[in-house]
Order: C-alpha cells, then structure tokens, then sequence
C-alpha cells in the first residue's frame, strides 16, 4: 500500500493535472461509467466535529474509495486546519487497499478544478472580467484555477468581511491582473464569470444584478439550508451541476426546487457537456450558472492522479499491508 502524505500534495500534483482528473470522471459520471454511493455526515457528539464518508466508484478509470473527514471547529486552536480530510484508494479489481493520501489541500485543488471546468465550457470565449464572491481559503484556489481559463484582464471582488479582499487582491496581483474591490450591482454589471465560494445562508446576489452572457460557479453551497444566489436566478439562467441529486438536495438548486421556480429536469450534468450530448451554452446572451456540489469521485480521480506521480517521482512511501 502506498502512502502519500499531506505535506508532498503541494509538489506533485498542478492545477492542470487536477482538472484534466476532474473533467474525466465529470465525463465518466454522464456516462453512468461513474457513480457516487450516498454520503454519510454525522455530528458525532465530541468535539463538535462534523464526520463523515464521501465515496464512488469510476469504472473507467479504476477508482474505487472515500474521502474521510469533516469539519473539528476547534482545531485552529491547536494550530490545525478545521478541514481534515484523507482518501483511501482500493485495487477495483481485489478489494485491496491501495493507497492512503492526505486530503485537506486535493480537496481545494478539486473544487477549484470543479468551477474551472465549468468555466472552460460554459463561459464565453470572449470572458475578460472575473468576479469573486467571497474572500475565504478556497477562494484563491478559486481564483487561480478560473485564470487559466480565459484571457482575463481584471478581477473584481466582494465579501462580507470586506478586510478579508486583500487576500484576493494578492492572488491576482501573482498574474499581474489589477483588482478592484466592488459593490454587488458592479459585480452583477461588470463581471463575465462570476465565482461564488462562501458559507452563506442566504442569497447574496440577486437575480435582477446578473447581466445576460454571464457564467456563474456557484461553489460555496454544499449543504442543505445555504445558499449564495437568489433562486429566481437559476430560473433564469441555465443550470449545470456536477451531480443532480446534490444539486436538488444540498446544492444551490435545492431553493429554486423547493419553491417550484425549476424542475429537477431544467438542471443539466456538466459531464453531458464534456461528452459533447449536451450543446452547453448556445448563444451569448444566456446566463449558464453551475451548481457546484462537490462529489466524492472528484477527490478520489484527484488522489488517484496522486499516487501516480509520488510513484513517478519516488516520493511515495510503500508499506506492507
Ligand atoms: P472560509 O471559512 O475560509 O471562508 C468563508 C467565506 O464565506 C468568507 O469569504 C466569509 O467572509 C464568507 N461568509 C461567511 N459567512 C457569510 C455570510 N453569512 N454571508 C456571506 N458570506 C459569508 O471557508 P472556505 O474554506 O473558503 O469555504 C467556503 C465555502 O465553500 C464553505 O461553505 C464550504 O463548505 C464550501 N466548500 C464547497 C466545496 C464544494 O465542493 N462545493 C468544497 C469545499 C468547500
């Protein structure tokens, strides 16, 4: 079995690599060759830590496991990420186990490589105004990832927490992109991509603020009750997700469902677009919002990806097992 651990993510594994795996198994899933077992989450009465398993299987690519871990408020305090996270890999064909690979910064790159294949496919070609919605630690992974998909001159950003923006502020400055820090109208008004990545509960922008051709990721709701746009919204734009059954439940679908502004069957899977059975965006003037969940394949097509290069590059530890 092989281990890699947290600390050698950083070196192996680039942003490209982690979307060419995250695009495969999105494709994969719309092809039913890859599916997603439930979730499990539990609040498990110690430590006030949310746990749980997220796991699949691509038969394509051979991935069998789970991502393990949650959410231990207390750990910054000990100098700990909150977000601890590790994915276990099994041989598909013996049950074995394969691999152990620390999961806290692949689970940034994945959700990062999530929004970035949606821009690749949805935005127009023609995008030069990225809009940053939120200022946390996914953001700048957000960020980086979505550059690479246009020819970007400016970002734009807003958080509720407007000191937090310097954050997002340095991280275009690293592509020698200026930022300007904006109100929600001029997001809505200005912005050709806009990203979405907060803990919010409420919608943040509005409906009447997004203007016609623009794309959305909206990455941050992956649990039931929060939400970051207005569901009328996904009314009028249309709806891409990495998996309808989160979207209508835990992802920002879930509002517009649940208000019977749009049918589970008006949301699209992004992996139909990749495999080219869905046209995607047909005309510049359409809204295209993706309904980022957050699957358990995409942690485990990235550890996968992993585990390949810490072989290739010697850095994987191997013990008996
Ligand atoms: P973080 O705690 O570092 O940052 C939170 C961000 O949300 C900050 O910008 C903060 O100002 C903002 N915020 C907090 N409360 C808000 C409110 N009430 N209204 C508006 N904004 C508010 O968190 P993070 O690690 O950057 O994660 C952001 C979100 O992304 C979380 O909700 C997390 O669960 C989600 N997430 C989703 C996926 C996925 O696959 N879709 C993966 C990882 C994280």
């Amino acid at each position: 079995m092989i281990i890699v651990p947290e600390k050698e993510i950083a070196g192996l594994v680039s942003e490209e690599q982690a979307f060419k795996a995250v695009e495969q198994v999105f494709a994969s899933m719309s092809k039913r060759s890859a599916y997603n077992f439930p979730v499990i989450r539990e609040a498990i009465g110690h430590a006030d830590a949310l746990y749980g398993f997220k796991s699949g299987f691509d038969r394509e690519a051979l991935n069998l496991g789970l991502k393990s871990g949650g959410y231990w408020p207390g750990n910054a305090d000990k100098g700990l990420t909150n977000h601890q996270s590790t994915v276990f890999l099994f041989d598909a064909d013996t049950g074995k186990a394969r691999a152990v690979v620390g999961g806290n910064l692949l689970t940034a790159l994945r959700t990062a490589a999530a929004s970035a294949v949606s821009i690749a496919h949805l935005a127009r070609k023609d995008a030069k105004v990225l809009g940053m919605v939120g200022a946390g630690h996914q953001s700048t992974f957000q960020m980086r990832a979505a550059l690479r998909q246009r020819d970007f001159e400016k970002v734009i950003g807003w958080n509720l927490h407007p000191e937090m923006l310097s954050r997002l502020e340095d991280t275009a400055g690293e592509f020698g992109l200026p930022f300007e820090a904006v109100d929600l109208d001029r997001m809505g008004a200005d912005a050709d991509v806009i990203i979405t990545i907060t803990s919010s509960f409420d919608a943040i922008l509005k409906a009447d603020q997004v203007t016609p051709g623009t794309h959305l990721a909206c990455m941050g709701t992956d649990t039931k009750g929060k939400q970051e746009v207005d569901a009328a919204l996904l009314a009028k734009a249309s709806v891409f997700t990495d998996e309808v059954a989160q979207s209508v439940t835990i992802g920002e679908a879930q509002h517009a469902i649940a208000e019977g502004l749009i049918n589970e069957s008006d949301i699209a899977e992004i992996g139909a677009v990749i495999n080219a059975s869905h046209p995607g965006r047909t005309s510049d003037d359409e809204i295209t919002l993706f309904d980022g969940t957050g699957v358990g394949l995409q942690d485990l097509a990235v550890a996968s990806a992993v585990v390949d290069l810490a072989v290739e590059r010697g850095v994987a530890i191997e013990v008996d097992f």
